[in-house]
């Protein structure tokens, strides 16, 4: 049966292929297909550990104190023979066999499947039993750990129609996708500018968030069409849906394929102004794609990406400079502005735990985030002053600090990058004596202090996505405000034009690296507003750039200035569209 789920547009572009779900608990295990040759031993190792999950469980109840709870006994006989039920073993094995999935993908599917006839039952007692499942699906999947080093969240051997359905990802965990060809995503969770959104575009591919109940109604393998550009989930498509959609589809690709041919003329306005088109990335790698795109530079390196999936230390300094010189290098002479780590509120680290209490933060977007936990780690923070400082000595880099609020952060920050130029020298190790250092205004209260930051920084760079999180007290990962999450909200369009138009008076460049940079719908708006460097991700290079291709400064002035003039949201759509028609 065909239905539609609406969602949030967050990567444009339409995505025609199969489910590949995943569910919360299989995302820590890895997902890949097995040869034919294996399959027997792939059936083998399940036995293995459904084994020892016996041995465990009888153990477990020889070790009964004899006057333990009887439910304890009972509830050991009830795991023993589900770990025997056919539904469980049989099907496992079934998985294994005729789609080659290994064992620990074939073992969290058949709970997936499990799991869904659970929620239908209506009897409390039975649906409840759905957890003992769980439980022995969790001995078994950490025996398979302890017998082989499978356990860890990869996912292999995907195919590339499949468009991943799933709750919700961790960026961490999207960022096994970038090594994966999916045709696309869908998350019941998340907002326009969740770091998990963030990935999806950088990849390049459609996504829609925000899609409530999608991996609950979605089955493994539905054919399903994921519309990017307005967030549309269309399960099971009547064929004459699924032909116009293919048509789109190829349409696009020839826009694409348009866009191209725009990728080595410079970029001016009509007028002449000539505008820097940056890219935000977040691996080394990923300047492949930056150069690619005709990117003039790295406006954004988002660092805090090499830090995760670090499981129980931070990266040494020396694989952090090899890093961080790679994209210097692949970069070839363009500048590279490499921003320090930028961890906590949706980007956890996994080391991060312990003694900071940042685990039991109540709100850990305005707990110890960005540089306020770079400042509370200072030997960490030195380790990646002197990585960068060093990869400066191969190429133009820029250093930006995320999260500045205060002038005594920015006076610790730029005393601590002093006391690691000192190092160097100390240790006879090459740098840029003049490497620029700035930061990013996404605090309303670093856009309102500006002379702060104009008085002591060489550029500055807004990061309008958690300006507006900030400015609107809107969690930006969060689904439930996400229709609250606006960038054309007077007081955000206030505080960006005041950061530029301050920027240029002082003489400061400044540029915006927000996911605002990326939005063609609004790449005249911020020209109007005396924007001439962007940065965004690669994929959305080439549409802005021809957005800017086509704008005359002149005729901006006026529009642009009722759009700020205005309070009512008709009036801002009303000046927005003449910015758009000028
Ligand atoms: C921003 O906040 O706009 C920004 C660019 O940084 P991030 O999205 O990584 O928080
Ligand atoms: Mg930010």
């Amino acid at each position: 049966m065909s239905f539609t789920l609406h969602g949030i547009p967050v990567s444009r572009g339409i995505a025609i292929g199969r489910a590949y779900l995943i569910a919360p608990a299989a995302l820590d295990v890895d997902h890949y297909l097995i040869e034919p040759a294996q399959i027997e031993g792939e059936v083998e190792r399940f036995r293995a550990a459904q084994q020892h999950v016996h041995r465990e469980l009888d153990t477990l109840r020889a070790d009964l104190a004899a006057d333990a709870p009887s439910e304890m006994g009972a509830f050991i006989n009830v795991h023993s023979m589900i770990l025997n039920d056919a539904m469980l073993v049989q099907e496992t094995i079934d998985l294994i066999r005729t789609r080659r999935y290994n064992v620990e993908w074939a073992l969290t599917e058949q709970l997936e499947r499990l799991s869904r006839h659970f929620d239908d039952i209506e009897d409390e007692y039975l649906r409840e039993r759905k957890a003992d499942i769980e439980q022995v699906v969790e001995r078994v999947l950490k025996a398979l750990a302890g017998a082989s080093a499978t356990l860890g969240g990869g996912v292999h051997g995907a195919c590339d129609e499949m468009i991943v359905v799933a709750h919700d990802i961790a960026p961490a965990d999207m960022m096994q996708f970038k090594t994966q060809t999916f045709q696309g995503f869908v998350t019941d969770l998340g907002g326009r500018t969740s770091h998990t959104a963030i990935v999806a575009r950088s990849l390049g591919i459609p996504a829609a968030v925000g899609v409530q109940h999608a991996s609950a109604l979605i089955r493994q393998d539905d054919l399903i069409i994921v519309d990017g550009d307005h967030g549309i989930v269309i399960v099971d498509p009547a064929p004459i849906v699924l032909e116009e959609y293919s048509y789109r589809q190829s349409e696009k690709e020839l826009e694409q394929r348009k866009l191209q041919r725009l990728k080595f003329s410079p970029t001016q306005t009509v007028c002449g102004t000539r505008i820097e088109l940056c890219a935000n990335i977040e691996l080394p790698e990923d300047a492949r794609a930056a150069v690619n795109s005709g990117a003039t530079g790295v406006g954004l390196f988002r660092t805090e990406f090499l830090f995760m999936n670090h499981k129980h230390r931070l990266p040494e300094e020396e694989e952090q400079f090899a890093a961080y010189r790679r994209a210097v290098e692949l970069m070839n002479g363009l500048p590279v502005t490499i921003r320090t780590i930028d961890v906590g509120a949706d980007k956890p680290l996994d080391s991060m735990g312990g003694g900071d209490g940042y685990e039991t933060a109540a709100n850990p977007a305005l707990g110890l985030r960005a540089i306020r936990w770079s400042l509370s780690e200072p030997q960490m923070f030195l380790t990646q002053l002197r990585a960068i400082l060093r990869a400066s000595a191969f190429g133009t880099v820029k250093i930006l600090i995320p999260m500045l609020a205060h002038a005594q952060e920015i006076d610790q920050t730029l005393d601590l990058l002093r006391e690691a130029k000192r190092q160097l020298d100390d240790a006879g190790i090459a740098y840029d004596p003049s490497v620029q250092v700035g930061a990013m205004i996404e605090i309303p209260a670093a856009a309102i202090a500006l002379p702060l930051f104009l008085k002591r920084l060489d550029f500055l760079s807004i990061g309008t996505n958690d300006l507006i999180q900030y400015t609107l007290a809107i969690d930006r990962a969060d689904n439930a405000v996400a229709h609250l999450y606006d960038p054309l909200h007077p007081a955000v369009l206030h505080l960006i034009a005041f950061t530029l138009r301050e920027a240029k008076r002082a003489g400061v460049p400044v540029s915006v690296c927000g996911e605002m940079a990326g939005d063609p719908a609004l790449t005249r708006l911020l020209l109007g507003m005396g924007l001439t460097e962007f940065s965004m991700h690669p994929s959305q290079l080439l549409v802005v750039k021809q957005e800017v291709l086509r704008s005359h400064l002149k005729t901006l002035e006026k529009p642009v200035a009722d759009v700020l003039a205005a309070f009512e949201p008709e009036e801002v759509q009303a000046a927005l569209k003449r910015v758009a028609l000028a």
